[in-house]
């Protein structure tokens, strides 16, 4: 290394010398030395929550409580997004945690996984007034940072949670008894629609079509 660096400036000497026999005596030093780009850094959940910021983007932030960002695994294999926060959700300020909530805990540890380790989110992230469903307004206006949660966690698989939820992601007005445990695609994300944990509340005849969902993901997490 020490023989390189001592060539190095040898040829640089000798350079030198041959500009100052040819008369040039200075040389030119920019004044100017362009700042380097600063790297790349990828964007986090914290990023995306300060940007949302105390929200005011659409209507329902004059009826809320709090603002149901979303939690869980920052890292998740597995994404569950559901329609809009409830009376409990918007009170604490975290997704599914009422009674429709204790259901979804666990569906998610019928397939032997804790909420800890997925992501639950909502289409939208205020509680429309009587737990009216969302507008499309007001989609439209909190759709970006959903979008964005789902980039900074890739997850492998979304479970799409009720019609809003399956048809807001699959930009369809299919019925969710049509989309439901079929596979689907956004973003190069796999999407399985299933039923809301609130339907299942009012319906429990149709909890053995959920089960049959979640074993499909599984399956799909299982697969490489
Ligand atoms: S629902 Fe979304 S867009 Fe509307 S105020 Fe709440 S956070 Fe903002």
């Amino acid at each position: 290394m020490d023989e390189n660096i001592n060539e190095l400036i040898s040829d640089l000497r000798t350079y030198l010398e041959y500009l100052k026999g040819m008369g040039i005596t200075t040389l030119p030093v920019a004044d100017h030395v362009p700042e380097k780009a600063p790297p790349s850094e990828a964007l986090t959940l914290a990023d995306v929550k300060k940007e949302l910021g105390d929200c005011k983007r659409c209507k329902l932030h004059r009826t809320r409580k709090t603002i149901v960002f979303g939690e869980g695994n920052e890292g998740a294999r597995l994404m569950f997004i559901g329609e809009g926060p409830g009376y409990d959700e918007d009170v604490q300020g975290r997704p599914f945690v009422g009674r429709a909530g204790q259901l979804l805990t666990k569906i998610i540890e019928s397939i032997n996984l804790s909420r800890e380790e997925v992501y639950i989110a909502n289409i939208i992230k205020c509680r429309p007034p009587q737990n009216r469903n969302p507008e499309p307004d007001e989609i439209e206006s909190c759709n970006p940072f959903l979008m964005k949660q789902i980039r900074v966690i890739q997850p492998g698989i979304i479970c799409a949670l009720g019609t809003f939820s399956a048809q807001t992601l699959l930009k369809t007005d299919t019925k969710i008894t049509a989309l439901r445990g079929k596979l689907y695609e956004l973003e190069g994300i796999k999407v399985i629609p299933t039923y809301h944990p609130a339907f299942l509340l009012r319906n429990p005849e149709r909890k053995r079509e959920v089960w049959e969902d979640m074993k499909k993901i599984e399956e799909l997490l299982r697969s490489p």
